[in-house]
């Protein structure tokens, strides 16, 4: 199904998605379902419980821990039905923070797994929120159902309440927890069962000539049959129907039940993103609209790893492709920088191994190894001075002053700061007077993240204390108001990892104050990063 004839084949074939949820929802479960329907890896088993910490960085890391399966990487690609997935991780600790707001900035849908007993939760709304500022078009899965969930039309309507968002039923569940059957695949006419004996089978799947097909009395005892049929009746009576521009433009998700442990629904929703997702989409620069189809490539970094693997250099740098097809050994143009890049190794996240890309395409998403030239936000094109926009770097809500507990490593930890903060895990800013560090966060427990990455990367042990100061702001204007301000007000400059201007407070009162006294200065709360 398209509406973009313009496209070449291959990316027409590009579905590229994040899944978000609240932690324990089921989103590593489904991810490993997900990969092993694509054929990542061979055999799904239960993921095992976990501690908190394992939640730091990222489900994919999670499942490699638990799974020992080699997927560390906060992207990966898989092929299925036809379809070329690209399923793009999002941080796995419950704090929100930026890199998830840009890893959603990356994407073109987004899967929203709930569990269906407790339906929506507050991590859950967060970040559908995050979606809705870009129009994402968003695919629910209602998770869990082979225990006692709430009543399906309860869960359709918490959404719809608490969302905002139009719900059209793809699937409708037979029974529940125990008595859990499958589902009615309301968009193809087919019964779904599943298999509760073995946990990684594929459901069968009976096509049915609607819901008085007497075919549906062999499989559905008939109490659960008479409800199915009133309920459905009641369904599409009171819910929409499944509309695909409604849902391309981010007004309606449609919902699949299931059980990802059972490996129940997840194909139906596969066949849901590739059937009805988006294609890669257009992305705005501040000079123009980019389309996928775009014979020239195009790319944008929107999150850079550090210390991935020892085996393999310092830094990977996450592109998303916006345009054309890439071949390995090409030489891009760095636009920030505007020196040229020849880009020899960059990695395909495929399967269940990292690999070498030999080809790309717009849509997909591929690692470059680098020594640091790559940051958040740059642009790559075959020689167009494209900015892309909408990457934003938020100010901190938290200011901590950092220092390591053996003095003399302080120039070590200096360079592990700078690390983090290209990375974009935190801010950092040097205070114009005095010595070492303020760290920015947007969720306390990334302290505690930074800390024993800290310890863990660079054998630094280090303190986080509190600060002086509770805000930061990015000074913008004219030169010479800047350059003012900055010694007036010596005490409260800093510089970020860019070398742009901060100024730190405690006080909203000192910020009005400055835009008050230097006209054509603004301190802003956030800033582009291009
Ligand atoms: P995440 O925190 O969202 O990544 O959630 P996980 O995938 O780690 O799942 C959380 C817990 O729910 C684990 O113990 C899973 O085994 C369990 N779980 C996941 N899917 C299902 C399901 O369909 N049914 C049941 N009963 N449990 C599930």
């Amino acid at each position: 199904m398209t509406n973009r004839p313009a496209l070449p084949p291959e990316i027409a074939r590009r579905r590229t998605f994040a899944i978000i949820s609240h932690p324990d929802a089921g989103k590593t479960t489904l991810t490993e379902k997900f990969l092993l329907f694509g054929g990542a890896i061979q055999m799904a088993g239960q993921v095992r419980a976990k501690g908190e910490a394992r939640r730091t960085r990222s489900d994919f890391m999670k499942l490699e821990q638990d799974r020992g399966i080699s997927v560390s990487a906060s992207a990966m690609s898989f092929e299925y039905a036809g379809y070329r997935y690209n399923l793009v991780d999002t941080p796995g600790h419950s704090d929100f923070s930026e890199d998830t707001y840009r890893t959603l900035t990356a994407v073109d849908a987004a899967i929203m797994v709930i569990d269906g007993a407790k339906g929506v939760e507050s991590q859950t709304r967060k970040l559908f929120e995050v979606c809705r500022l870009r129009d994402l078009p968003i695919l629910t899965f209602c998770n869990k159902m082979d225990r006692e969930s709430r009543d399906t039309f309860e869960i359709i309507d918490e959404i719809q309440e608490n969302l905002a968002i139009d719900v059209a039923p793809a699937s409708w569940p037979i029974g529940m927890g125990r008595d859990f059957l499958g589902c009615y695949d309301l968009l193809h006419d087919r019964l779904e069962l599943m298999d509760r004996a073995d946990r990684n089978k594929v459901a069968e799947s009976i096509k049915i000539a609607g819901l008085d097909d007497p075919k549906l009395a062999e499989h559905v005892p008939a109490d659960l049959l008479a409800k199915l049929r009133e309920e459905i009746e009641m369904a599409c009576e009171l819910l929409p129907a499944f509309d695909r521009q409604s849902f391309l433009e981010g007004h309606m998700t449609p919902i699949w039940f299931g059980s990802a442990i059972n490996s129940f629904g997840v194909k139906e929703l596969m066949d849901g993103i590739g059937e009805y997702g988006p294609e890669p989409e257009v992305f705005r620069s501040l000079e123009r609209e980019v389309a996928p189809e775009e014979k020239k490539v195009t790319g944008f970094v929107f999150k850079v790893q550090a210390n991935m693997d020892p085996k393999h250099r310092d830094r990977v740098a996450f592109v998303r492709l916006v345009s054309g097809h890439f071949e390995r050994g090409m030489k891009l143009l760095h636009v920030r920088s505007g020196k040229p890049m020849a880009v020899s190794n960059p990695v395909l996240f495929l399967a269940a191994d990292r690999e070498l890309a030999e080809e790309a395409w717009g849509g997909d998403i591929i690692g470059i190894p680098n020594h640091g030239q790559l940051r958040i936000g740059d642009a790559l094109t075959e020689g167009e001075k494209l900015r892309f926009t909408g990457i934003p770097s938020f100010a901190p809500e938290l200011l901590q002053s950092v220092r390591a507990t053996d003095p003399m490593k302080g120039k070590h930890l200096e360079k592990a700061l700078m690390q983090f903060a290209e990375e974009g895990a935190a801010k950092v800013f040097k205070p114009a007077i005095g010595s070492g560090f303020i760290v920015g966060v947007v969720g306390a427990l990334q302290f505690d993240v930074l800390a024993s990455r800290i310890e863990i990367e660079y054998g630094i042990p280090v303190r986080f204390e509190p600060s002086q100061f509770t805000s930061a702001r990015w000074v913008l204007g004219p030169k010479d108001k800047v350059e003012k301000l900055v010694n007036a007000n010596k005490q409260h400059i800093s510089t970020d990892h860019d070398g742009d201007v901060v100024f730190l407070t405690r006080l909203q009162w000192d910020i009005d104050r400055v835009e008050r006294d230097y006209e054509g200065v603004t301190l802003s709360a956030t800033k582009e990063m291009m």
